[in-house]
């Protein structure tokens, strides 16, 4: 039998797979009984935005599923999230990232990593603005990383109903990662675009979306 969770996994990657997009299935506050569900309808592409929960997760799970982290990432858990991820989307901070560099280089890994931008008209979010990457690649200050592969940019749309407004915050998500590679064209390999969840993904993958995030359409609301 077809649960719900699989056959809305199957439904993306029927609408995902023949244009190239990636699917990141948010499971986070989920139980890890809904990820073998995904999981056995093809799914091993996940993302987790809690520490705990993730490595929680990861022990039980099968060991060839992908782990993306995707939430904020306090500095002092940095230690006891790197080796057990293939990517972490959410670097909001040069310290973060000279941090995961840092503690790579020390366990022996390469971590590839996601640029996190902020363009969206809420306060709360965090990410470095445009400007700022812009600034960091500029310097160059990225030929300082040691054990940290960057492969893209990761970012949000406003929170809003205004079409237009989603659009623009894609675009210009988009848009800085061009910038870099102009700025920095032997960067290599720096091509993920993740960005758009449940409610917005279609205008994320208008906009040059390579990852989509989707939690809720997958999974049903949340439990906080
Ligand atoms: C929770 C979350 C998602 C998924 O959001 P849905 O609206 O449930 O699809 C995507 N990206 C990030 C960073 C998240 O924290």
């Amino acid at each position: 039998m077809t649960t719900d969770v699989q056959a809305a996994i199957l439904r993306y990657h029927a609408e995902l797979d023949p244009i190239g997009v990636k699917l990141v299935a948010v499971s986070k506050f989920h139980p890890a009984s809904l990820v073998s569900e995904a999981y056995d309808a093809g799914q091993r592409l996940f993302g987790e935005s809690r520490v705990d929960e993730l490595l929680e997760k990861e022990q039980v799970l099968p060991s060839d599923i992908v782990w993306h982290f995707i939430g904020h990432l306090q500095t002092n858990k940095v230690r006891k999230l790197v080796g057990h991820v293939s990517m972490i989307e959410s670097v909001d901070s040069e310290r973060l990232l000279d941090l995961i560099d840092a503690e790579s280089a020390r366990k022996g890994v390469v971590t590839d990593v996601l640029l996190q931008l902020h363009v969206a008209r809420e306060e709360t979010k965090f990410g470095f603005s445009p400007d700022e990457l812009l600034e960091y690649f500029r310097d160059r200050r990225f030929e300082n990383l040691k054990a940290t592969h960057l492969c893209g940019v990761m970012g949000m749309a406003s929170n809003t109903d205004d079409v237009d407004r989603i659009n623009a915050d894609f675009k210009q998500i988009a848009d800085t990662r061009r910038q870099i590679l102009e700025i920095a064209p032997d960067l290599m390999r720096f091509d993920i675009v993740s960005m758009g969840m449940s409610g917005d993904y279609r205008e994320a993958i208008a906009n040059g979306a390579t990852h989509v995030r989707i939690g809720t359409d997958i999974f049903g609301s949340r439990q906080y």
